[in-house]
């Protein structure tokens, strides 16, 4: 079993849609910076390469490359996944807390475990997504998001697994 964490922030600029979890979520302000500025998708790519001591998602995606200016976060989530999987490892559940003083996540946090679930092709319950408001930190034009992932060994059985050793032996 492998344990990985990872940890993002982003500012809040007007007159951007707001992405978080994978999904465009009402606000009339987004979060900019690096791609699409999806904290929480960004936090759980670290949290997977961390997990098998890979290279940080700056390193994978350098935000000084025009590739990946305003791209969609999906794709960073999207290769973390496939280095996991190289690795030889599943995800077992995935958790996070969000931090930021507004939108309310509450009323989404459903839908947004929904899409992280579906990114990641695991069922939804096995994705938290909690949030807290940042009571006292002086970040209220921030959003903040910390994630954890538990990997599983793949067991040697499985489908993909045999597929995959075949192909590598060919
Ligand atoms: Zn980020």
């Amino acid at each position: 079993m492998r344990v990985g964490y990872g940890w993002d922030s982003h500012e809040f600029k007007s007159g951007i849609p707001l992405r978080i979890g994978g999904l465009e979520i009402p606000h009339p302000k987004g979060l900019g910076g690096h791609s699409d500025g999806d904290v929480l998708l960004h936090a759980i790519t670290d949290a997977l390469l961390g997990a098998i001591a890979g290279p940080d998602i700056g390193t994978l995606f350098s935000p000084s490359d025009s590739r990946w200016k305003g791209a969609d976060s999906s794709v960073f989530l999207a290769e973390a996944l496939e280095r996991v999987t190289s690795a030889g490892f599943q995800i077992g559940n995935v958790d996070s807390t969000l931090i930021l003083a507004a939108p309310k996540i509450g009323p989404q946090a459903d839908r947004i475990r929904e899409r992280v679930a579906e990114l990641l092709n695991i069922p939804a319950d096995r994705v938290g997504i909690k949030a807290k408001t940042p009571e006292g930190m002086g970040t209220e034009n921030a959003a903040i998001a910390h994630a954890v992932v538990l990997l599983e060994e793949r067991p040697t059985g499985s489908r993909h697994t045999k597929s995959t050793r075949k192909a590598t032996r060919r």
